[in-house]
């Protein structure tokens, strides 16, 4: 539908009226549906009242609260942009996406009050504003104003979020997305998942990062569900609030889906309203999603995206489950299967690089022309960088990245295959493999893994089990302990710090 982003979210809140539309799951603090339009309609009236203009940006530092939402469409329903800000990073990576955003206002949480403050310095932001527990600082009630009737009329082609990249590859890019992107993703997703009013969501994702910021509070709020948040993942406080408020579909990533099939905790939690845990943002073997499925009772499915694909253009339809694919394309989306040295269509299950055309590609890259030209062809095509391969039934089965692939003696070792073998051994709770430079092989698969306590499984044993599994040339060459794999906040495994480390 061509709508502005707000008016289409909010377009059932009046009949919904007082139904929990967030719920803040540690505390129980709730806004209905009513009570968020109204909240957005002030808002908008208070920024529109100070001269936030359309086109405007308003960063966003918190982690997940129900007033998250508050300031998300508040913001877009006065014509303005929203920068969303990884509440993990740093004072320096804050500021600069404070400078390349152009941000004017800054809004977060008491316990981030600190580093905003120094990061905005030397930035355009006018004022910071914050959310809660406001000692000695301007409260964010201050911002609200006379309700605005009407959302602020922009083009629909207009930007209206910015999220930024996971900088898993090197560094995050700001991405614009506009209201029309925005509304045609979730209604794809919608369309496919059906997601129903009478569904409890529980949005440990991070609202920052597109996954969060759309299949969560965007997809649960136009559906008319209630969506339960949780600030930061802990697994005994996760599975409490399933049980608690009867989650019925779990969106989660990789790193929760292991913890759900292997920590022994789950077991004490009832979760049989669990209908469906449906994981993306990074590779999930097909042995995993069984296995976390028996012990849940329930499908564990995939979807698959990027920030630039705001985020969905694959997932998995009601019924449709097989395991180790991220699913089919989303409604009103196309796909090719490229050769990238060539640009020529690859067979059927023959592997190349994913391309994706549809309504949800974003407008381009912030202040930088040239990637934006190199990641979407003239005629609209966006170039994941992501390997990947269909199958005679149109499921999408993603192998790895391409700049991740290893390159030993001139074969192609994808680590996400290997990874996904080594989680199958008993003693490993979990594993991440790069490729190490080798001035014979070019470059050796070598693994870190993580050991369950007291397993006393040795190296030698490890390698040895991988070693009966695969093709030679995929052997792991090199393998170290380590105590966690180190992962991003969107649950991506960050091999380049290890290669780091390893190289020096
Ligand atoms: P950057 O582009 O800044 O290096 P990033 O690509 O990690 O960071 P995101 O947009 O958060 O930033 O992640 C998109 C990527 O996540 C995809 O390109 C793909 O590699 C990976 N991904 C998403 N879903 C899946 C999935 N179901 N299986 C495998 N990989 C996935
Ligand atoms: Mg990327």
């Amino acid at each position: 539908p061509d709508q502005h982003l707000v008016d289409y979210m909010l377009a059932f809140a009046d009949e919904l009226g007082d139904k929990p539309a967030l719920v803040d799951g540690p505390s129980g603090r709730t806004i209905t549906y009513a009570g968020l339009k109204q909240a957005v309609q002030a808002l908008a009236g208070g920024l529109v009242a100070r001269g936030f203009a359309p086109g405007d940006t308003l960063a966003v530092l918190s982690p997940n609260i129900p007033e998250y939402a508050v300031v998300f469409h508040g913001v877009a329903y006065a014509g303005g942009v929203v920068t969303t800000i990884n509440p993990m990073y740093t004072e320096r990576e804050i500021h600069h996406q404070l400078v390349d955003a152009g941000a004017r206002l800054l809004v977060t949480v008491a316990p981030f009050l600190e580093v905003a403050r120094a990061a905005a310095e030397g930035t355009g932001v006018e004022e910071i504003f914050v959310i809660g527990d406001t000692e000695g600082a301007t409260p964010f009630s201050a911002l609200m104003g006379t309700p605005l009737a009407e959302s602020v009329l922009v083009d629909l082609d207009a930007t209206v979020v910015l999220p930024y990249s996971s900088g898993t590859t090197g560094v995050n890019k700001g991405v614009m997305l506009t209201h029309r992107n925005l509304v045609a993703n979730v209604a794809q997703t919608l369309g496919a998942a059906e997601m129903r009013e009478d569904e409890t969501l529980i949005a440990v994702l991070p609202f920052f990062h597109i996954y969060g910021m759309q299949v969560l509070m965007n997809c649960g709020l136009r559906a008319g569900a209630t969506v339960v948040t949780m600030p930061r993942f802990d697994l005994e406080q996760f599975l409490q609030i399933h049980q608690d408020y009867g989650v019925t579909r779990s969106f989660v990533a990789p790193p929760i889906v292991v913890a759900l099939a292997k920590h022994p905790l789950v077991d004490s939690y009832d979760m049989s309203k669990l209908e469906q845990v449906f994981s993306g943002a990074a590779p999930l073997s097909a042995e995993l999603a069984i296995e976390t499925g028996k012990r849940l009772g329930c499908e564990v499915v995939q979807g698959y995206g990027m920030t630039e694909l705001s985020p969905v253009s694959h997932l998995t339809p009601v019924g449709r489950f097989k395991p180790g694919s991220v699913g089919v394309t989303a409604p009103n989306t196309e796909m090719r299967i490229v050769d990238p040295l060539t640009g020529d269509d690859v067979d059927v299950n023959a592997d190349g690089e994913i391309w994706v055309r549809g309504p949800q590609v974003m407008k381009g890259y912030l202040n930088n022309e040239a990637a934006t030209a190199a990641t979407i062809t003239d005629d609209g095509w966006l170039r994941t960088g992501d390997i990947g391969h269909i199958d005679d039934e149109d499921h999408l089965f993603v192998v790895d990245r391409l700049k991740e692939l290893i390159k030993y003696k001139g074969f192609q070792v994808p680590p996400a295959e290997l990874e996904a073998l080594l989680l199958t051994h008993p003693a490993v709770v979990d594993a991440a493999v790069v490729g190490l430079p080798d001035e014979e092989a070019g470059e050796i698969p070598a693994a870190y893994v993580v050991l369950r306590p007291g397993s006393g499984a040795t190296a030698e044993e490890i390698m040895a089990f991988v070693a009966g599994e695969v093709s030679h040339y995929k052997q792991i060459r090199h393998l170290e302990f380590i105590d966690a794999v180190p992962k991003s906040a969107s649950g991506k495994i960050l091999r380049r710090e290890l290669k780091a480390k390893a190289v020096g």
